[in-house]
């Protein structure tokens, strides 16, 4: 909780135009400053920044408010995260008001396993970068895949060597503590001398918040021996599956730009198309779709739009989130793939001006809770 002293202090410092002006280049115009719209296409600038004010007005879009809110609408922050960002910027310390012995814990172990996060994702990258293990099987099978450099560094992409606590020792030899390696889902005890890395032996997809933390991993397996293709990071007080979606991070300015956010079902469908110049795609990660996730896509788009796999699973499953994405008021379009297919094999199949055509040629219209039954 941000005490209401502490918000007032950040409305009377902030100013509109420096905030503002981190994101968009603005010139003086009398008492006023004007700028290009950040919110909408145009190449005369009609967004316009009263420092007298406080307030900034589009007369193009319609767009206005204060700072607090550019940050929500362009950042897409909720309004303590915008809050905060201002109280960054201004140096204003946030005295959060006193927390429990309980609170002050739960927020400790996040802080931690956040770090650890971090440590094993930048651990996983130069696996992957540095190692000859790494570059032999990790890169090389990313590269087969048909992924460019560009995407596998624009991802994080990575790899767990072979060696069962690679990851466990390097974390221990760099003082982080066993128990929030535990609690990370990172490793598990085998017995009670060994702990053996979770993710051993497979190419990493790390999993970032909105705001691009890493709360947990998807690993494919590599050798044929592997009990499942995919495993992901197991729930923590960081990672809950259900309110998360791959590829949000790098997505969200681009679904709130195009107005419509793509629904994938696998990590590299993400990675393919955006390979392709479609950015405004996420996945949902190793479950079916939840109402968590369609609140948070509800944040930056009203629209969905699914695209499932050519086989009689791929269409039951879009048909399950068919039904929740309108029952939370948002409108959805299907594109179903041709037979065999899924977005990363098709879209590879096509050029990147063919792949974006065949999306917009599939569906032309949206369909809401009232029209849903003329799909099929
Ligand atoms: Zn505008």
């Amino acid at each position: 909780m941000i005490p209401k002293h502490t918000i007032d202090e950040i409305f009377e410092t902030v100013k509109i135009e420096e905030v503002v002006g981190d994101f968009i280049t603005l010139k003086k115009r009398g008492v006023n400053l004007l700028g290009l719209c950040p919110f909408h296409n145009e190449k005369t600038p009609s967004f316009t920044v009263s420092p007298t004010k406080g307030i900034y007005k589009c007369f193009g879009c319609g767009e206005g408010g204060n700072s607090v809110s550019f940050l929500m609408d362009k950042e897409h922050y909720n309004y303590p995260e915008a809050l905060k960002y201002l109280a960054k910027k201004y140096n204003i310390e946030i005295e959060e008001e006193e927390m429990t012995s309980e609170q002050t814990q739960i927020a400790n172990e996040k802080d931690s396993l956040y770090i650890l996060s971090t440590f094993a994702n930048t651990f996983f990258i130069k696996s992957l970068w540095e190692k000859e293990e790494g570059q032999n099987i990790g890169l090389s099978y990313f590269k087969e895949r048909g992924f460019n450099e560009e995407i596998i560094k624009k991802f994080e992409l990575g790899y767990s060597p072979k060696n069962q606590s690679a990851l466990f020792n390097e974390a221990i030899n760099n003082s982080f503590d066993k128990e929030v390696f535990l609690k990370s889902g990172l490793g598990f005890k085998v017995n009670d001398k060994v702990i053996v890395d979770r993710f051993k032996d497979r190419v990493m997809f790390p999993i970032h918040s909105f705001s691009g933390r890493i709360l947990g991993f998807g690993g494919r397996a590599l050798s044929k021996n592997a009990k499942a293709k995919y495993q992901n990071s197991p729930e923590s007080s960081i990672y809950n599956k259900s309110k998360v979606l791959y590829g949000i991070f790098f997505a969200k300015n681009q679904i709130s730009k195009l107005d419509n956010c793509y629904i994938v079902e696998g990590y590299t469908d993400v990675l393919a198309m955006h390979q392709k110049g479609i950015e405004n795609v996420v996945s949902a990660s190793g479950t079916s779709l939840t109402t968590e996730q369609v609140k948070l896509i509800s944040r930056f788009t009203k629209n969905i739009t699914i695209l499932f796999d050519g086989d009689a699973a791929g269409i039951k499953a879009s048909f399950r989130g068919v039904d929740m994405i309108l029952k939370e008021g948002m409108n959805v379009k299907i594109i179903p793939f041709p037979d065999n297919h899924d977005p990363d094999s098709y879209s590879k199949t096509l050029s990147s001006d063919d792949f974006k055509l065949f999306l917009k040629n599939q569906c032309s219209r949206f369909y809401n809770i009232q029209n849903f039954n003329f799909i099929f």
